[in-house]
């Protein structure tokens, strides 16, 4: 039986098995903690006329120390996780520099004879409030950085400053939520796992996770109430459990399917390289990485002929809340070109807004971010930051490995708009003197319902389409990607999107324009004979999962993939869908896939 399918036991009391979301694949097996960012209990202290310098000198001083600690941090995450996320911890600490809210706590504290924690927290509780009613998932995070690193300036202030994830090396860590810088030092501190009883599955906490190989499950409810600390904790990040006080069958057969699978990425894809990228009847289908940030297993993806199906460069602003400057761009680009050369390196533009914060450039008025002023919109509102992205991706193209991509298109203008912007900068550089690839291929994202409808007329002007499907399904379906009470209805099985996805194959078959998938459905085991038969051209996987895709599609045939999507074209319900494909798996692939 997999582990998928194992029936709960409850006649055990105290194995307790908790329902969430992958997150991140893997499993991770040890003792938990609960990190707590839970906040300090302040008091309220009247304080005399000649405590007041006193009182704004331990102010003072705790947001010394939290700044130390911060660059602390900061240099820890630089060299182990590299340059582009710690430019979180940067954020954070020019928050603890604003002057102006230090100058306004001073006046407070003299004012009201109040005790400096109470003054700073009333200050801060009246910044969150609003910052944490608004709908914009901007502001929600910036209150969340700017409460973490209040967090600190409180350890200090009341004494009892406690590093968790730091003191906790090598353990399960439990939260409401993490930050993604939180997600950082999980890697330096050897946290094997996570889980949270917040977040969605694609937020971008779990798209760190997922780049750095971290383990999680997301949305359990009531985890923290429901697991002790220091409990052994298993955290099936393949199938979306949380196992508490596991029986010793239980942590047994984890420990075994952990063995089998801890073969580092590194060891899963030695080898891969020679693997042919074909189905077994011959047909040649892609399989590539989808990366955020450079890591260490890119050289390792790039020598296994792995190229770049995704690459999502809104985490080079992201992780620095700014955006680099064309000459940063352009070294970043060029050195991601060159570690992968000659495989393919597709640069999606900024995809910003939405669950993608975008600072300064958010919208203040997007009641429906998801809707709104986000992806290729914002980057055709903001051509100034638009072309200076594209200059430099032009700049990075001359081996020719380099493919534009832009997101969010939701009509034909937007992408003869796009492609004006990159004709201008193609003139300049020309006028520059500057060399740069003259046929670089320029492509979409297939995510909105209206350009799967319209890929026929889209293709006539792309060189490729690539399907994102965490998108596709939320706005086919209309159930947001991040929110937890709708999961249930977001499905990427559904006729529905599987009629777009098709829709978009056959417009690129028509126009010869190569269609792949870079949604977190190409890693889906069932869907991948399905996407197959339908005709798709490659699939973009997160790094953990690429040797296993192409290991199965090195075990499909065609033809057979051929019948079967013709016999799934005709269902009409989801179940009916996942019960023909889940069948057809065990009939005809592996074991190692069918227990996937
Ligand atoms: C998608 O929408 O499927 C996609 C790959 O883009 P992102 O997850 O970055 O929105
Ligand atoms: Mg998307």
């Amino acid at each position: 039986m997999s582990l998928k399918d194992k029936q709960i036991d409850s006649t055990h009391a105290k194995e307790i098995r908790l329902r969430g979301l992958v997150a991140s694949p893997g499993i991770a097996i040890g003792r938990c903690f609960k990190h707590d960012n839970a906040p300090h209990t302040i008091t309220k202290q009247q304080i005399e006329a000649d405590q007041v310098d006193t009182e704004i000198n331990r102010l003072q001083n705790a947001i010394a120390s939290a700044r130390k600690e911060l660059e602390q941090i900061h240099d820890e995450a630089d060299s182990s996780v590299g340059n582009q996320l710690a430019k979180i911890f940067e954020a954070q600490l020019l928050i603890l520099d604003d002057k102006a809210f230090f100058e306004a706590v001073c006046n407070d504290i003299a004012k009201f004879k109040l005790n400096a924690e109470y003054v700073y927290n009333r200050h801060l509780q009246r910044t969150l409030t609003s910052l944490r009613k608004s709908q914009d998932s901007y502001l929600k995070e910036m209150a969340n950085d700017i409460n973490a690193t209040a967090a600190k300036v409180f350890g200090y202030l009341i004494g009892h400053h406690v590093n968790k994830l730091s003191n906790n090396d090598g353990k399960i860590a439990l939260a409401e939520d993490f930050s993604p810088g939180e997600v950082v030092l999980m890697g330096k501190y050897h946290i094997p796992g996570f889980a949270t009883s917040m977040g969605g599955q694609t937020s971008h906490m779990t798209l760190i996770a997922k780049s750095l190989s971290i383990p999680g499950v997301v949305g359990v409810s009531k985890l923290l109430e429901k697991i002790p600390d220091n409990a052994t904790t298993i955290i099936d990040g393949e199938n979306g459990w949380v196992i508490v006080n596991p029986e010793k069958a239980t942590l047994e057969e984890y420990k075994e399917e952990q063995k089998r699978r801890r073969t580092v990425i590194a060891k899963q894809l030695r080898g891969i390289g020679k693997i042919p990228s074909t189905t077994s009847d011959g047909r040649e289908i892609a399989v590539m990485a989808n990366l955020e940030i450079p890591t260490d297993v890119d050289e390792i993806l790039a020598s296994n002929k792995v190229g770049v199906g995704l690459y999502r460069t809104e985490f080079f602003y992201l992780t620095r809340m700014k955006f680099p400057t064309e000459d940063e761009q352009a070294k970043i680009y060029a050195n991601i070109a060159r570690t992968f050369f000659p495989n393919p390196v597709t640069l999606r533009v900024y995809d910003l807004g939405s669950d993608k914060v975008v600072g300064d450039y958010r919208d203040s008025e997007d009641v429906n971010p998801a809707l709104g002023w986000r992806g290729i919109r914002l980057d055709l509102d903001m051509p100034d930051i638009f072309k200076t992205q594209i200059r430099a991706i032009l700049r990075a193209s001359t081996n020719k490995n380099v493919k534009i991509m832009l997101p969010m298109v939701s009509t034909a203008m937007e992408l003869v708009k796009a492609k004006r912007i990159l004709h201008s900068a193609m003139k300049e550089l020309h006028a520059e003197g500057i060399p740069f690839d003259e046929n670089i291929d320029i492509g979409i994202m297939i995510e909105v319902p209206s350009a799967a409808l319209m890929a026929n007329e889209l293709a006539r002007h792309v060189c490729f389409f690539s399907i994102g499907t965490n998108d596709l399904v939320q706005y086919t379906l209309a159930a947001d990607r991040g929110n937890k009470k709708v999961a249930g209805l977001y499905r990427e099985l559904h006729p529905a999107v599987l009629k777009l996805i098709k829709m978009t194959i056959d417009a690129g078959k028509t126009h010869n324009v190569p269609v792949t998938l870079c949604g977190e459905m190409a890693s889906r085991i069932e869907a991948i004979p399905l996407l197959v038969g339908l005709g798709l051209d490659g699939f973009s996987v997160v790094p953990p999962r690429v040797a296993r895709v192409k290991k199965l599609i090195a075990e499909l045939d065609y033809s057979e993939c051929r019948v079967l999507a013709e016999r799934i074209m005709k269902l009409a319900t989801t179940e009916k869908v996942e019960a023909v494909l889940n069948n057809w798996i065990e009939a005809h692939v592996s074991k190692e896939f069918v227990e996937d």
